[in-house]
C-alpha cells in the first residue's frame, strides 16, 4: 500500500467542492475506497434527501475488539466562497511558504487529512483499543449529518470513550462552546384597511411586542448573568436578526414572520430560556391578541440549524489525554458551535482540538500552516500511541 501524505490527503480533499449545498458523496466514496484498499470497512449513512453521506469506519484493536477507544471526528462539508476575492482557486491546495491556502484547509479537511494519512501507522500499531474516523456531512449549515450517524451508532451498540472533534484550535484543547438555538416565528392577525384600525389585528405591532420581550430576555442575561468568563462574551446571547411583514402602507397586515436565535452557556438549559418566551406568548401576547381578533395566533417552530452547547469534564479521561499530548492546560472556551456537544449529549465525551485558526475558516483565503498539520500529526500519533498495551 501506496503512502499518502497529509499534504497529498488535504490536495485531494480541498479538491471536490463539498461547500454544505452540494453533495459531498464523491469525497465519501474516495475515503471510503481507500480505506478499504488498507482492509478498513466503513459504515456510510445516508441524509434523507439523498446526495449526501457520513462516514464511520472503526480500526479494531489487535485482538479484534471494535468497542471503546477514541473516535477522530470532522465535517467534511464546507462554508461557500460566494463573493469573497481569493488570491488562489479555492479548490486547488496552493501552497505559498508555510501556508497552505484553499477553503476547508483550516475547517477542517486538515484535521481529516492527518488522521487519514496515518491510517496505515495507526494499523501497524498493536493497540489494545480500537480508533474510529467519523466524517460528517452539512456541519457548516447546523450540525445535520452528525445526528444521522450517531444514531446509527446508536443502533448498532457501538461504544467509545471519547472524541476529538478536529475543529481548527491552533491544536489548543477547547473544553467548551455555547449552544445555538434558533427559532422562527409567525405572527398572524387580520388584515383591514388601515383607516379601520379596530376592524383588523395588527400582526406586524404584536411581532415587535415579542421581539422586544426577546431583547428584553437578552438584557437580562448580560446585566444579571450567569456568567463565565472563560468565554469571549461570557454570557448568553439573544437577538432578532430577520423579520418580514405586511403588503402596502395603508393596509393593516394580517401577518409578520421573524427569526430569532439565541447562544446559550452550557450551564443554561435552552428549553428553560424558550419556555420563557411561550410563557409570555401565553399569558400576556396571546390573550390581549385574541381580543383585537379572536382568531389570531402565534406559531413558534425551531429551526434544524441548532447546535448542542458542550462543556467537557476535566475529569474525562478524553479531556484529561488531550491535555497531556498537547501541554495545553488552559481553560479556552470559545463561540463557534460544534459538533462535540453531539458526541457529548451521545454519552461519548469529547474535546475539541485541531490544526489551523478559527480566524482563518471561512474567510477567502484561507489557510492552514504546514506546522500546524505537523503538530496535528504529532499529536494524533501519540494518541493513538496511548491504546498501545
Ligand atoms: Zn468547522
Amino acid at each position: 500500500m501506496e503512502h499518502t501524505s497529509t499534504r497529498e490527503w488535504l490536495r485531494t480533499l480541498v479538491a471536490f467542492d463539498t461547500t454544505s449545498r452540494n453533495s459531498n458523496l464523491a469525497l465519501i466514496e474516495t475515503i471510503r475506497d481507500a480505506l478499504a484498499a488498507q482492509g478498513v470497512a466503513s459504515e456510510l449513512t445516508h441524509a434523507p434527501e439523498g446526495g449526501k453521506a457520513n462516514l464511520f469506519a472503526t480500526l479494531p484493536a489487535h485482538d479484534g475488539a471494535t468497542q471503546g477507544g477514541i473516535i477522530l471526528s470532522g465535517h467534511t462539508d464546507v462554508v461557500p466562497v460566494d463573493g469573497q476575492d481569493w488570491s488562489s482557486d479555492p479548490f486547488s491546495l496552493t501552497e505559498k511558504g508555510d501556508r497552505l491556502y484553499g477553503r476547508g484547509t483550516a475547517d477542517m479537511k486538515g484535521y481529516i487529512a492527518a488522521a487519514l494519512a496515518l491510517v496505515p501507522e495507526f494499523l501497524s500499531l498493536k493497540r489494545a483499543k480500537p480508533l474510529h474516523l467519523a466524517f460528517s456531512y452539512d456541519e457548516e449549515v447546523g450540525c445535520l449529518g452528525a445526528p444521522v450517524m450517531l444514531e446509527a451508532l446508536k443502533r448498532r451498540g457501538v461504544r467509545a470513550e471519547g472524541c476529538v472533534v478536529g475543529e481548527p484550535t491552533g491544536m489548543r484543547v477547547v473544553v467548551a462552546h455555547k449552544g445555538m438555538n434558533l427559532y422562527r416565528c409567525r405572527v398572524h392577525g387580520k388584515a383591514a384597511h388601515s383607516s379601520l384600525t379596530p376592524r383588523g389585528c395588527n400582526a406586524i405591532e404584536y411581532a415587535a411586542r415579542l421581539i422586544c420581550r426577546v431583547r428584553d430576555l437578552a438584557d437580562e442575561f448580560q446585566s444579571r448573568g450567569p456568567y463565565d468568563d472563560a468565554f469571549d462574551v461570557p454570557f448568553t446571547t439573544m437577538g432578532t436578526n430577520l423579520v418580514s411583514g405586511g403588503i402596502a402602507v395603508n393596509t393593516i397586515p394580517d401577518a409578520c414572520e421573524f427569526s430569532y436565535e439565541f447562544r446559550n452557556l452550557p450551564g443554561m438549559s435552552p428549553d428553560g430560556i424558550q419556555n420563557r418566551i411561550e410563557a409570555y406568548i401565553r399569558e400576556d401576547l396571546l390573550p390581549r391578541m385574541r381580543q383585537d381578533h379572536a382568531g389570531a395566533r402565534i406559531e413558534i417552530e425551531p429551526m434544524p440549524a441548532a447546535v448542542l452547547s458542550l462543556e467537557a469534564s476535566e475529569h474525562a479521561a478524553i479531556t484529561r489525554l488531550a491535555r497531556a499530548l498537547t501541554g495545553d492546560d488552559g481553560t479556552t472556551k470559545v463561540s463557534y458551535g460544534t459538533e462535540g456537544g453531539l458526541f457529548q449529549s451521545a454519552g461519548i465525551p469529547a474535546v475539541i482540538c485541531g490544526p489551523g485558526h478559527i480566524e482563518q475558516a471561512h474567510r477567502a483565503d484561507e489557510f492552514v500552516e504546514a506546522a500546524q498539520l505537523d503538530a496535528c500529526e504529532d499529536f494524533l500519533r501519540r494518541l493513538a500511541g496511548s491504546l498501545v498495551d
